[in-house]
């Protein structure tokens, strides 16, 4: 086995297991949801359930888009769940959180990118959950303004929208998204008040100076979190793992993006956009 197939010691997570990690599972198959969680195959499920958090996936679990990183399914959706919007507002009022993300898949096939859905799934949460902080993690709605403010007028507490890697390397592993459109996202919804957040996966080819260029862009357009994790590889008919990043250099990426003025940046090899985004939003004044 080469270096590179072998993961190592610090990419082992917790195992699914427990009381709490059950009640999770309860929650989520009774709600009839999908959680990325389980569709992307989290390493950190074992933990995260265990909390009684996960993250909520909506408007179906088929993407429209094919990223070449990515292990949700994608093909052609069938439906359009109406009746997601209060399951997923019933799951969070069970679950308690203080602090809830939702993403979604890509709908590219719908009128408006799925952002009524969006929409009606915020407002559902809010009255159901008055205190909870919501993270919303959408798409890019194809660049349509008027998509993203359907979504902004809801309210959501924090715009979460994953740059995923650097600029070079947009096209080859993410297609039908780009760079300069996802910056545009977080611009957009900064311009409206909103605490914005991103994310970016290291150890897909990514060289120093293009992440220095990226967390400057990121900085420029007022980003406050950020998230930094390793890549995995969900099958081998993905895009190949080009290393290992160590612990320091996640160390280092974050001390880094702290002194450039990130408010907050979760930065470890096992971090995903997600994680532990309830301690992540401690300073900010939500809801
Ligand atoms: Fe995965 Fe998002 Fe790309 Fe769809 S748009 S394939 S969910 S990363
Ligand atoms: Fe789910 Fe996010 Fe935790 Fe992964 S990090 S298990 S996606 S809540």
């Amino acid at each position: 086995m080469s270096d590179i197939q072998r993961k190592p010691s610090w990419l082992r997570a917790k195992l699914p297991n427990g009381p709490g990690y059950m009640e999770t599972r309860r929650n989520v198959d009774s709600h009839q949801l999908h959680t990325v969680c389980q569709s992307a195959q989290c390493p950190n499920m074992g933990e995260c359930w265990s909390r009684g958090t996960a993250t909520v996936m909506i408007l179906g679990n088929t993407c429209t888009r094919s990223c070449t990183f990515c292990a949700i399914q994608t093909g052609r959706p069938t439906e359009l769940d109406l009746g997601e919007p209060a399951r997923v507002a019933d799951s969070v009022a069970r679950m308690g959180l203080k602090h809830v993300v939702v993403t979604s898949v890509a709908r590219d096939d719908l009128k408006d990118g799925g952002a009524s859905v969006w929409a009606a799934t915020i407002r559902a949460i809010r009255y159901r959950c008055p205190q909870t902080a919501i993270e919303v993690l959408p798409a890019d709605f194809r660049g349509q303004q008027e998509h993203l403010d359907t979504l902004l007028d809801a309210k959501p507490d924090i715009l979460n929208h994953n740059m995923e890697t650097v600029k070079r390397l947009q096209r080859p592993i993410r297609k039908t998204a780009n760079y300069e459109r996802s910056l545009w996202v977080l611009t957009h919804a900064k311009s409206r008040g909103f605490v914005t957040k991103s994310g970016i996966m290291l150890g897909i080819g990514e060289k120093e100076h293009e992440m220095v260029e990226l967390l400057k862009d990121l900085r420029a357009i007022g980003v406050n979190i950020l998230t930094i994790g390793q890549y995995l590889q969900p099958t081998k008919n993905h895009e190949p793992i080009d290393r290992w990043v160590t612990p320091e250099e996640f160390a280092h990426w974050k001390s880094f993006g702290l002194g450039m003025g990130f408010d907050v940046i979760e930065s470890g090899p096992l971090v995903r956009s997600s994680y532990h985004a309830d301690e992540q939003s401690d300073g900010f004044k939500l809801v």
